[in-house]
């Protein structure tokens, strides 16, 4: 073992961590597209945006200038409990594929909730806190966002309302008890209680819901009670700002030990984790200050930034949201009923949308059957239980480690495990029973769901 020997965590010191969110925007040329009135097709005012978002949450929504935004003290607080969180040296998975890379991992599922999404959930509970609301309004899929609003809610004393896609909370009953635990409360969706519910049941009636639809119901939820509003755990730019801590400690822990990453790889959803992770690199890479390649994996299940259209869409099942620029498959696209993984939101972040499309990123698609191939390669050599979704960037972690075996190369990768997948046994289950299958959706099939795309002049 030489001297100077990388440890195997690299834990910042409290005081190193950030004491401000970075805004990647500031630094972008080219802006993330605006929000549009779904209406109008004119940008969204902050005015319109009050009903349904807090209002500091607004501010940071809107603005593509400011760089830096301080993280309140009772935030930082919060974050104590469970940040910094480690960057892994992933000695023995390096040892284990006999590569020369260099491999190292932030991990974000050292809390209660099991994945990044807190780092969020506590800045929007925060500031509906310091609004004076009474309580706010949300979707979960697989429940994480769910679990760690509940979390948020629960600290700052908020009421918390949860439309839990309807699949998941008859699968995840688990999910489910951990949020009513926080004192949540969580309904099926769709669901009767709500106008657009009831309209999407009398259209399906044996749906089991989703992300899109379960959306819509949130937002009418906080938009017809006094003192409510409604808040989302991805997608938005405020969500890749609060997330930014991610990737500004991962530099922080990289820069303490002059390591440089080659590549930097994120699983991605609605883009929250990668794009939290990816800020401070893609800040240097837009300033002309260093070179990163920054890979996207998302499920071939679900290919919205390799095989979606960069327009303008709905963000939610009902049309009730505002209209959002990004890679899409459409909002009435659902994946397969076997896609296990999470990461099922038909379209991407507006402003990870923006840098792909200027050629700052790279995106790849894996198969479902090889993203936990690669969740129990890596659980068996490296011994956390990674939530599928996570898994996604192990899968090409790996993949760009055993190139590196090939050509010889010593490339440092540092790839973003966002969570732990205790909750996902069922589909662990279904993959060692040999189950588990790939469904890769047809060119007609997503054709059918672009081809719905609103016409925005
Ligand atoms: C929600 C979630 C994701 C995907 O969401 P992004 O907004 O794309 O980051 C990834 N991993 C875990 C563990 C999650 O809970």
């Amino acid at each position: 073992m030489s001297e100077n020997k990388i440890p195997y965590k690299i834990y910042l010191e409290e005081q190193e961590m950030p004491k401000a969110w970075y805004n990647v925007r500031a630094d972008m040329k080219n802006k993330p597209a605006p929000l549009l009135n779904p209406g109008t097709h004119e940008p969204m005012k902050a005015e319109e945006l009050a009903g349904v978002f807090c209002e500091e949450l607004i501010k940071q929504e809107l603005d593509d200038t400011t760089p830096y935004f301080e993280i309140p003290e009772e935030i930082r607080d919060f974050y104590k409990m469970y940040r910094p969180s480690p960057l892994v040296r992933a000695y023995c998975l390096e040892k284990k594929l006999n590569t020369p890379a260099k491999i190292y991992y932030k991990f974000e599922g050292n809390n209660t909730s099991g994945s990044h999404k807190l780092n969020s959930a506590i800045a929007q509970a925060y500031y509906a806190k310091q609004q004076g609301l009474k309580g706010v309004t949300t979707e979960t899929g697989a429940g994480q966002w769910g679990t760690a609003l509940s979390m948020a809610c629960s600290y700052f004393d908020l009421d918390c309302k949860v439309y839990m896609v309807k699949v998941s909370y008859e699968q995840k009953p688990f999910r489910r008890e951990v949020m009513r635990t926080y004192g949540a409360s969580v309904t099926p969706s769709p669901s009767p209680e709500t106008e657009v519910g009831k309209k999407i049941l009398a259209e399906f009636p044996g749906t089991t819901g989703s992300l899109g639809c379960a959306i819509s119901e949130a937002v009418e939820a906080a938009t017809t009670r006094e003192g409510y509003r409604y808040v989302l755990g991805s997608v938005l730019n405020q969500v890749l700002l609060h997330q930014s801590v991610i990737g500004l400690e991962t530099k922080a822990a990289l820069d303490k030990y002059g390591i440089k990453p080659d590549i930097i790889i994120g699983c991605a959803g609605g883009g929250s984790n990668l794009g939290g992770l990816i800020s401070p690199f893609m800040g240097e890479k837009l300033r002309g200050e260093a070179d990163y390649r920054i890979i996207a994996v998302e499920p071939a299940s679900c290919p919205s930034f390799t095989r979606g259209k960069y327009a303008y869409d709905f963000c939610d099942t009902g049309m009730v949201c505002p209209l959002a620029k990004m890679y899409t498959l459409g909002s009435s696209f659902i994946p397969a009923a076997n896609h296990a993984g999470g990461l099922r939101y038909h379209g991407m972040s507006s402003t990870l949308s923006q840098l792909y499309a200027d050629g700052l990123m790279e995106a790849t698609s894996v198969k479902q059957t090889e993203v936990f191939e690669a969740a129990e390669y890596f659980a068996r050599v490296e011994g956390i239980l990674p939530a599928p979704e996570s898994s996604h960037a192990i899968r090409v972690a790996i993949d760009e480690a055993k190139k590196c075996k090939e050509t010889g190369e010593e490339k440092t990768i540092v790839f973003g495990l966002t969570g732990t997948g205790y909750f996902d046994m069922v589909a662990y289950e279904r993959f060692h029973d040999g189950e588990m299958s790939d469904y890769i959706p047809t060119d007609e099939e997503i054709k059918a769901c672009t081809d719905k795309l609103p016409v925005v002049e």
